[in-house]
């Protein structure tokens, strides 16, 4: 009908002649579901993963976001998950990597995400090598005969760092090999990983779809069907389910997101510009900035940038940092992003890397940039600023 992202955010999923005409699907509570003659329980124990059969396996409600997500991504279906961490776990899991088998995961990947593999998969016998993120096609010569998925996060978001896609769709797909990428920042509105042959996108929903900081929602989408069935039935395996009232909160908010998603690029690269002025801050990482290291692979593959970005500073006190961070008016503290309002969090310990150390030695703060007026929030930095300047 239309590739246009914003029409198809605006109607995907919906159905409102079987909905009473109401624009939005309802929420849907139900556990037990009744059919009323044997054909038709018959039937729906004969298609486990279509239709509505039991609440565990989805609702009107999980399948119109589902539907949604799938249409924005490109993918033949999506498996809504009750969070981000769990729809990357099941993607992980859906791979069906045994003991003796091989991940090669990029090494700015969300820290859950390392942690699943360095604890549950090592448990089981999964080996993980992590690899530098601006790798290219130098992932070719990290492949083993028993790598069975490659894992990235394009950019990572503490570090920003761009990958290859293409690179590792290249080196993956004639060995057989999952790709698998956390397409949390982009979303589909900046890219679109399934158009790339990548095979699983996941997204914490939790973040620009929900968009509101009130929900936990994860969901993966995937490029071809017998894929689809593999997550959805990994999903069903470990007895996880979105619940209908986040599932309903990520359909209301990925209506908006195109539309949100302009303001929150727009935000955040005037403020990524003007830091990059202050004599404070020594890096801005940020790939839509042209002096960033991703910026051509950025600019190669992506359509836009979202509000999420970092700050590296020149090295200050941790007293300094606090007149900084805790004198904020609008900006609040908090991990998570994607909502409405902007966020600040500083690392007090350097992110954990093994393959690429990280070296910058002042502290490293992320920011995102929330809906708020962009002068309004330069304004609240630059006082920051000030108070850090007096502090140190
Ligand atoms: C937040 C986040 C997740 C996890 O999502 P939750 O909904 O918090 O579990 C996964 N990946 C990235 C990149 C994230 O930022």
């Amino acid at each position: 009908m239309t590739s246009n992202l914003s029409t198809i955010a605006a109607h995907a999923g919906s159905d409102p002649q079987g909905q009473h005409g109401a624009v939005n699907t309802p929420v849907y509570r139900a556990s037990t579901i009744l059919f009323p003659t044997l054909a038709a329980l018959e039937h729906a124990s004969a298609t486990p993963f279509e239709g509505v059969r039991y609440g565990r396996n989805g609702t009107p409600t999980t399948f119109a976001f589902e539907q949604a997500i799938a249409a924005m991504e490109g993918g033949c279906g999506a498996v809504s998950l009750p969070s981000g961490a769990s729809a990357v776990f099941v993607a992980l899991l859906s791979v069906g990597a045994r003991a003796g088998d091989h991940l090669l995961v990029a090494d700015n990947v969300y820290a859950p995400t390392r942690n699943f593999c360095d604890r549950a998969l090592a448990a089981s016998g999964v080996e993980t090598t992590y690899f530098d993120p601006r790798i290219g096609s130098g992932i070719d010569a990290l492949i083993r005969p028993t790598t069975r998925a490659i894992v990235f996060e394009s950019p990572g978001s503490i570090t920003f760092e761009i990958c290859d896609v293409p690179a590792f769709v290249a080196a993956a797909k004639p060995r057989g090999i999952v790709t698998i990428i956390d397409n949390t920042w982009a979303t589909p509105v900046f890219f679109r990983p399934l158009d790339h042959g990548v095979d699983i996108s996941v997204m914490a929903a939790t973040k620009y779809v929900v968009g509101h900081s009130d929900a936990m929602l994860g969901v993966i989408s995937c490029r071809d069907q017998a894929r689809w069935e593999t997550v959805k039935r990994t999903a069903m395996l470990y007895g996880y389910c979105a619940g209908p009232d986040e599932a309903y909160l990520g359909l209301r908010g990925l209506r908006s997101m195109p539309a949100r998603l302009v303001q929150h690029q727009a935000t955040g690269l005037q403020l990524a510009e003007w830091l990059q002025t202050q004599s404070e801050v020594t890096r801005v990482l940020h790939p839509a900035l042209p002096g960033d290291p991703g910026h051509a692979l950025w600019k190669r593959d992506f359509t836009g940038a979202s509000g999420l970005f970092g700050i590296v500073l020149a090295p200050v006190s941790r007293a300094a940092l606090a007149a900084f961070v805790d004198g904020l008016a609008i900006f609040g503290m908090g991990w998570s992003w994607g909502g409405h309002e902007s966020l600040i969090v500083p690392y007090l310990r350097p992110p954990t890397r093994t393959a690429v150390p990280w070296t910058e030695p002042g502290f490293l703060l992320r920011i995102h940039a929330g809906l708020e007026d962009a002068g309004d929030l330069r304004r609240d930095l630059e006082a920051g600023f000030e108070r850090l300047r007096k502090a140190a």
